[in-house]
């Protein structure tokens, strides 16, 4: 197994990756000149691979790119591989879920199911050919209104199944047990775990 690059420019998704993943495995973001284009493909899986391209050539390492959103099931789905942009493009959290707080007014406690889902790929970072991918789901509702300051995103809106406070209340610990991208992450580590240990 080699060395781990994140192909993220988002803060927040580095530090959860940085507490999720063991010790042993070794682990960097990528350095912040990277640019990375509009994630413009139909799938979570295509984008996640549009990320991690952008780091390439990366020798020696294994390039690790996520991409993720909320799936709300009064919305069929939507924001989906949108969720970044569900306000507009360059759209801030807070602006995003403040335009979902708006389209979900009139729905009814029972109707305010959504779901988190992560797609994670690891590329290799001399040939750039798929090492592995994996996904990861947490089901759980919507608030009215935003509750908590932790994580990111829409987690002052998302209660996941099971607790009564917001991922923006709970302790990040917890989120980082229960999530989508602990989910991922620990499939994925099963699917790498064949190919050799972390130096
Ligand atoms: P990405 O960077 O294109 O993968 O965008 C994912 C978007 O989905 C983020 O900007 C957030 O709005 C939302 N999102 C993904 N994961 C999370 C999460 O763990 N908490 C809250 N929002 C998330």
């Amino acid at each position: 197994m080699k060395p781990l690059l994140l192909a993220t420019g988002n803060e927040h998704k580095y530090k959860e990756f940085l507490k999720i993943l063991p010790e042993t495995i070794c682990f960097s973001m990528v350095s912040p000149e990277v640019a990375f284009g509009p994630e413009d493909e139909e799938t979570y899986f295509r984008n996640a691979l549009l990320k991690a391209r952008a780091c390439l050539p990366a020798p020696g390492k294994w390039v690790l790119a996520d991409d993720s959103g909320l799936e709300v099931e009064a919305l069929e789905g939507r924001p989906g591989i949108l969720s970044a942009r569900f306000a507009g493009v360059g759209a801030s959290s807070l602006m995003n879920c403040q335009a979902l707080v708006r389209e979900l007014k009139e729905v009814p406690p029972e109707k305010r199911a959504a779901r988190f889902r992560c797609v994670l790929t690891v590329i290799d970072g001399d040939s750039g050919g798929l090492v592995a991918t994996s996904q990861g789901t947490v089901e759980g509702r919507l608030t009215k209104g935003l509750l908590g300051e932790q994580g990111f995103g829409y987690d002052p809106l998302f209660i996941p199944d099971g607790y009564q406070v917001t991922f923006g209340i709970l302790p990040s610990e917890v989120k980082n047990r229960i999530s989508h991208r602990a989910k991922a992450l620990r499939h994925l580590l099963d699917a790498l775990a064949p190919l050799g240990k972390n130096p």
